[in-house]
Formats: C-alpha cells, sequence, structure tokens
C-alpha cells in the first residue's frame, strides 16, 4: 500500500479505538454582595452557608463553587485591567504522573485539594505549606478496575469534616484540622468493578456519592449517607434490578412504573448489570429541593448485546434525573440519549441558572447540560420539561438534530447497521467530557470544554476474549491500523481538537470559541471581573475576555491541565488555583498525541496572584530510551493474533497504535518486551499487579500473551523504520 492510499484508508475510517475512547444565580442571592474576610470556618459550613456561597466568593466552598455549579465567582480584584501582572504565587507538588481532575476547595485560609489514588492535601492556602496528608491506600488491584486512570475530581467540605469518594468505593470523613478518619464505610459491592472519582456532594447533613464502571459492567446507583455518621439514608438505582423486582430502595416504584418495561429480559444487562453510572454531576436545587443526578452510559454500550430482545429506551440510562433531596424519591427525568448506544453519558455538568426563558421573557429557573452526545440542552428545573436543545458539536453524524420533545433524530446507521461500523462524532469520549463548563451571570453565556472526535465503532469479532478490563461490545482494534507509514501519528492527532466554546443558551448559538489544537482541555472558572480562565492539555493556563473570547495572559505550567481552577481571597489580595496533571482515559489510551513520556513528578497544585513572582516548576525528564529492546518475531498468523488481543486486552491502559503517554509503560521500549519468561510472569501470573497488572490468566492464553508480545515488538521496529524511534544503540 502506498503511503498516500494508507492515509485515505485511515482517513476513511477515522481512526481510532482509542480515547474510547470523555443567573441569575441563587434566587435567594442580591446582586453587588461585596467580599468579606475569610471568616468562615470548616466547622461554620452547612448547607446554609453553601447556599449563600454567591455572598462569600472569598471562599470556594464546593466543587462547582455553589449549589448550582456555576463556577461563577464574584471577585473582581483581579481584572482585564491588571491580568497582565499575573503571576505565580505559589506551587505545591502533588507527586504523581497519574491524572489530575481536582477542584481545590478552599475555607479558612485552608485549601483542600486532591491527587490520583484519592491522596487529600490540606494545604495553607496563602503559602502553599502542608498542613496535612491523607492517602486512603488504594490497592493496585483496584486501580485496574478504572476505566479512566485513577482520578478523582475533588473533596466535600461540611461541619468540620473533609468527604473524599476513594477510587475503590469507599466514601471517608476526615477531620478538616487533623485529616484523621473520622468514618469511613463501603458504598460498593467489591466483587464488581465499581470505582469512585466524582467529588462528594453534600446537602441537608447528607453526603451524595455515586461511582463508575460502565465501561467494565456495573448497575449504576447514587446513596446518601448521614454526613455525621455515615449511615446510609437512601439509594436510588438508575437501572432496573435485573430481575426487575424490587431493590428495597427509593427506585422501586418508579422503576416499576417506568423503567422495567423499557428494558427485554435478557442480554448483558442482566448478568453485567446495565451501566447507568452516576459517576460525576450530582447537584442540589434549593429551590425545588431537588437532586439532580447525571446519568451515564449503557453497559455495554452495544445496546445489541446489552439488551438483545428489547427495543425500548433503556431509562434512565444518559439521562437528568431529579429526585426529591430527603427521600430519593423520583420526581422527574429527561433522558438525552434514548436507548443509549455510543457511550454518550449525561453525567456532565449540570448547571443551575434563572434565564429570561418565561412567559413574555419572565425568569425561569432552569437547568443546563452539554452531554457527550453534543446536543446542549436547556430544561424546566421544576418539572424537567424540555425548553430548548441545539447541536453544539457541528460535526455530528450520530443525529440529525432534535425533535419538538428534545428526542434525538438518529442517523439510521448510527445504530451499527453494517459491518464496516459507524464513524461516531461525538467519539465515545463526547463532544464534551466531564471537564467542568461554567457559566457567567454577567455575559450570559455558558463556557463550554468543546471538543470534536472520531471514533470508528464497530460489532465485536465472534472470537473476541471477554475482556477484564473494558466489555463494551465492540471491536476495540475498528479503524486501527495494524502497520502504518510514516505521518500516521502526525494525521492521526489533526483528526481530533478541541474548543473554548461560548454559547448563549437563550438563543441557542455560539458566540464566539477559541481553538484549542487537542481535545480534553481543562474545565472553567468565570468572575464578575468579565474573565474566563482555562487550562490545556498542553500546559497553556489562560485568561480570555468572557465577552469576546480575546486572549489576555497565559503561563505554561510545565503539564497538562484538566481540572478546573478555583479562585479565592486572603488579606485582600485575589487568587487563581488549579491542579494540573497528566493521565485520564485520553492519555492514558493516546500515547500519540505526545511525543515524550510524560515525568513522574509532573502534577502541580499552582496559585497565582497579581505581582506573584514565583516559578512552575520544570519536570524531571523521561529517561527512556525510544528504542527496541529486541529483534522482532512471529509469522503473520501470530501478529494477526496479538494485533487483536493487544487491541481487545491492553489497549485501553497502554495505548492505541501501542503508544503509551508514560502513564502506564510504553510496552514497545520495555525491556521487559525483551524477556518471553518476564513477560508471560507479568501477563499471565500477575507479578506486577500491586502497581494495576493484574493476571491475565483468565483472559489469554500462554500463546496469546506471547502474540501481543511480538505484536508490541512488530510495532517497535515499526517506529524505527518510520523515524518516529531510533535503532537499538549497538
Ligand atoms: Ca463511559
Amino acid at each position: 500500500m502506498t503511503h498516500k492510499s494508507a492515509l485515505t484508508t485511515i482517513t476513511q475510517s477515522l481512526l481510532i479505538s482509542s480515547a474510547l475512547t470523555l443567573a441569575a444565580c441563587g434566587s435567594n442571592v442580591e446582586d453587588g454582595a461585596s467580599s468579606k474576610p475569610q471568616a468562615l470556618t470548616a466547622q461554620a459550613v452547612d448547607t446554609a452557608a453553601i447556599l449563600n456561597a454567591k455572598n462569600t466568593p472569598e471562599v470556594w466552598l464546593t466543587y462547582g463553587g455553589s449549589y448550582d455549579e456555576q463556577r461563577h465567582a464574584r471577585l473582581s480584584k483581579i481584572n482585564t485591567d491588571n491580568i497582565s501582572e499575573l503571576g505565580v504565587a505559589w506551587t505545591y507538588p502533588l507527586a504523581t504522573s497519574r491524572g489530575v481532575e481536582a477542584t481545590p476547595i478552599v475555607v479558612d485560609g485552608v485549601m483542600y485539594v486532591t491527587s490520583a489514588w484519592s491522596v487529600v492535601h490540606a494545604l495553607n492556602a496563602k503559602t502553599g505549606e502542608e498542613i496535612w496528608v491523607y492517602d486512603p491506600e488504594v490497592s493496585g488491584e483496584d486501580a485496574a478496575k478504572g476505566c479512566c486512570d485513577v482520578i478523582n475530581r475533588g473533596v466535600a467540605v461540611y461541619s468540620g469534616k473533609v468527604y473524599i469518594g476513594v477510587f475503590d468505593g469507599r466514601l471517608e470523613a476526615l477531620d478538616a484540622k487533623t485529616g484523621k478518619v473520622v468514618w469511613s464505610t463501603l458504598t460498593v459491592d467489591k466483587s464488581k468493578p465499581y470505582t469512585i472519582t466524582a467529588a462528594p456532594r453534600v446537602v441537608k447533613g447528607k453526603v451524595l456519592i455515586g461511582n463508575g464502571g460502565g465501561e467494565l459492567g456495573v448497575r449504576g446507583y447514587v446513596t446518601a449517607y448521614d454526613a455525621a455518621t455515615g449511615e446510609k439514608a437512601w439509594r436510588f438505582y438508575t437501572v432496573p434490578n435485573p430481575d426487575k423486582k424490587a431493590d428495597g430502595e427509593a427506585s422501586d416504584a418508579i422503576l416499576a412504573e417506568l423503567a422495567n418495561e423499557t428494558w427485554g429480559d435478557k442480554g448483558g444487562w442482566v448478568t453485567d448489570g446495565g451501566g447507568g453510572t452516576a459517576w460525576d454531576s450530582i447537584v442540589y436545587d434549593e429551590v425545588n429541593d431537588s437532586i439532580l443526578i447525571g446519568v451515564g452510559n449503557g453497559s455495554p454500550w452495544n445496546a445489541k448485546i446489552r439488551d438483545p430482545e428489547g427495543k425500548g429506551d433503556n431509562l434512565f440510562l444518559s439521562s437528568i434525573l431529579a429526585v426529591d433531596a430527603d427521600t430519593g424519591a423520583y420526581k422527574w427525568h429527561f433522558q438525552t440519549t434514548p436507548r443509549d448506544q455510543w457511550d454518550y453519558t449525561a453525567t456532565q455538568t449540570i448547571i443551575l441558572a434563572n434565564l429570561p426563558l418565561g412567559e413574555d421573557g419572565a425568569v425561569r429557573r432552569v437547568v443546563m447540560q452539554a452531554p457527550k452526545n453534543g446536543f446542549f440542552y436547556v430544561l424546566d428545573a421544576a418539572t424537567g420539561e424540555y425548553i430548548s436543545g441545539e447541536k453544539f458539536e457541528k460535526n455530528m453524524t450520530w443525529a440529525t438534530g432534535l425533535d419538538d420533545n428534545g428526542r434525538p433524530i438518529e442517523n439510521p446507521a448510527a445504530r451499527i447497521t453494517s459491518g464496516e461500523g459507524f464513524i461516531a462524532i461525538p467519539a465515545p469520549s463526547g463532544a464534551h467530557n466531564w471537564h467542568p463548563m461554567a457559566f457567567s451571570p454577567d455575559t450570559g453565556l455558558v463556557y463550554i470544554p468543546a471538543q470534536t472526535l472520531v471514533q470508528q465503532l464497530q460489532d465485536e469479532p465472534e472470537n473476541v476474549t471477554k475482556n477484564m478490563k473494558w466489555n463494551v461490545g465492540y471491536n476495540l482494534a475498528a479503524g486501527i491500523p495494524p502497520s502504518y507509514p510514516k505521518g500516521t501519528i502526525d494525521f492521526i492527532k489533526s483528526t481530533a481538537s478541541g474548543k473554548l466554546l461560548a454559547w448563549d443558551p437563550v438563543t441557542q448559538k455560539e458566540v464566539w470559541s477559541v481553538d484549542h489544537e487537542t481535545p480534553m482541555n481543562g474545565g472553567i472558572l468565570t468572575t464578575n471581573s468579565n474573565l474566563v480562565f482555562q487550562g490545556k492539555t498542553d500546559g497553556v493556563f489562560a485568561a480570555y475576555n468572557a465577552s469576546t473570547g480575546e486572549k489576555l495572559w497565559s503561563q505554561q505550567v510545565n503539564s497538562g491541565v484538566q481540572a478546573a481552577p478555583s479562585t479565592f481571597e486572603i488579606d485582600g489580595e485575589q487568587y487563581i488555583a488549579v491542579a494540573t496533571g497528566w493521565g485520564g482515559s485520553w492519555a492514558v489510551n493516546l500515547g500519540v498525541y505526545w511525543d515524550e513520556a510524560v515525568a513522574p513528578d509532573v502534577g502541580h497544585v499552582v496559585v497565582f496572584k497579581l505581582g506573584g513572582e514565583g516559578a512552575v516548576p520544570e519536570f524531571t525528564p523521561s529517561n527512556i530510551e525510544r528504542s527496541p529492546k529486541t529483534a522482532s518475531f512471529g509469522n503473520e498468523a501470530q501478529l494477526a493474533l496479538g494485533f487483536q488481543r493487544y487491541n481487545d486486552n491492553c489497549m485501553v491502559c497502554h495505548g492505541a497504535l501501542v503508544v503509551a503517554s508514560g502513564v502506564t509503560p510504553d510496552l514497545r521500549w520495555s525491556q521487559m518486551s525483551a524477556d518471553k519468561l518476564l513477560w508471560n510472569e507479568i501477563v499471565m501470573d500477575g507479578t506486577l499487579s500491586e502497581r494495576g497488572m493484574l493476571s491475565f490468566k483468565n483472559q489469554l492464553s500462554v500463546e496469546d500473551s506471547e502474540a501481543i508480545r511480538a505484536h508490541v515488538i512488530d510495532q517497535a521496529w515499526l517506529a524505527v523504520n518510520n523515524g518516529d524511534a531510533k535503532s537499538p544503540a549497538n
């Protein structure tokens, strides 16, 4: 195949099985509230204090800044006139190469921020001095249950305690002063691949937490626990019981009334849970006293395998669900992607606001979301009634638009009706993933970390091995070329992009956007000095004019940025804080986006203030020698087997095209790939299981394992022949 025709083939299949591969303010708040000193203590943070968060902008009390999760701060000491004077106040090492996704919480002069592995750091918010660190010691075995790296999005602070959802399924309350565990409760069945990555929310004395695992096979739910004791208050399952029986939980009535009939009686959902995991957004609407839950994708993704006999919508997959804050009883739902087939979660940021969408322009309380499926929705917060929706992903292939009820008008081919599969835009990583969007009541605009990603979805080959990790019901090798010419990696990079999108939720139109070279950029912060802050995967952290998108200031922070910033004020000075780090689903399975492996110490907390004169530490360069460690081997059949088995079993952690970003080892350059015995011990006997590399002996034969090694070495030499790597020195 010539270079050109190979690229055309790749264009057609548009790669890449990859990253499967993410107001009007609270009505009780008056405008123009003045900033006060940081008088609020962690002990004094309660529901009333969080309801009043807009009036205490000197602290950052909860994940989204306030219960409505607008991520808009009424601070303006840092503004468009002086933004050029913004500099580094302090930095703090998170000492990790894994993904960092936390929003720093700040109260009483203390910052509570999490790193990978659910480690909590309490820091002096003015100086960065460490006060305490709590490591819940997540095991490597539990780490392997994650779809998307061992990340965590932050803590909740309430009544003197700090709450952490631990990756392995624990919910823990720590003493805010000491970091000592006050109570710890297991929220999941450990025999199943549940994980927790979300920041807990605390409402009226109850801690709310969901879970993840939809790629591996679990049944989603949200649980409320007594904040003082950890005792369970209520639980709501987002998909039916596999036997369609009552669970004895808050969801029983509505599942029986509405949801059970939207599922058939057999298929993957019965054995593996069906998905619907609430792994991110859980938001309190105090006006309607509702908890709004963003519900995740179906499990497995492929609805033909998940629910082969049913034709229903599979409630409540990919829905926004409203339940009573005290009892968990169902109130309403809006399903963004009926009978999800594409990993189109509706877990993305849920923002509450008052917009002029009532009769004659009267104020109406609304719910806004830009889920993975590429549509921006505005719903009535009291009833869930669909008000409006529009494509924010203009390249969308899966649907042509929304009908009058907000139901997508699908492209029939999107149900994978041909053997070639379907080129999905958005890809399963979404037109917007978990990276928090923000809303400024000043401009009336929503700021979305949007992205365009493309992926070929193809039904599973019949000989697929039951995967220990991802069970999504698709051929994960679809669109990935076993061999490829020079220039391919650059081409792949060019097929994905991101942007900072300013969206008017009233007119449902883009107002401005700023193009970014890569997808999966950081979450957003807005302030009432007309600023929008966002970091990017390339390490540039920048401030933009909120009205025009003009870039006003930027700084390289020497690490990718995925998390959203927060802001606070101490002793009359305003600070902007962001946690940096690599990792996450994108970095883990799309190493092709980075030429160099990530450094082991790349994650930091970086805090800025006017006149700050600090510097962000340079990262330690990787000393990995990018060259094959042994000669290539294997005949055509062995290499073909290795290619398929690699993509089924290894790709989601070690990278498409066997290119890793360094979060996990790049197998092509690993000494282990040169040693047949050592390789076999790791893959089959699990000698590295403490580091999260579990034994694959139940999934793979020794023959499979050796074929994967042959494929890995073949890919190493392919890189040499393409000029992407060096020949061994000797
Ligand atoms: Ca998912």
